[in-house]
């Protein structure tokens, strides 16, 4: 596995962990970065969770997340 410094997809699969947030645990409403609209609670969701920054986590759309190669955002 080769990893470049400064790594072009912070959300590649090898440096994300990825967790499936069921609707029971799902209690807020988050906005989704790849589709920058609401997750509303009591939605089944996934949080994908930078190995090098948990900080930087980001909950999406299972759909937005399993489709992102396909729409980035600009940059
Ligand atoms: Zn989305």
């Amino acid at each position: 596995m080769t990893r470049a410094s400064g790594h072009p997809d912070p959300w590649a699969d090898d440096v994300v962990e990825v967790r499936y947030v069921q609707p029971y645990d799902a209690v807020k409403a988050y906005v989704c970065p790849g589709c920058n609209r609401d997750i509303p609670p009591r939605t089944h969701h996934v949080v994908a969770v930078p190995h090098g920054a948990p900080d930087l986590r980001r909950h999406w759309h299972k759909g937005c997340w399993e489709g992102r190669r396909r729409r980035r955002p600009v940059g």
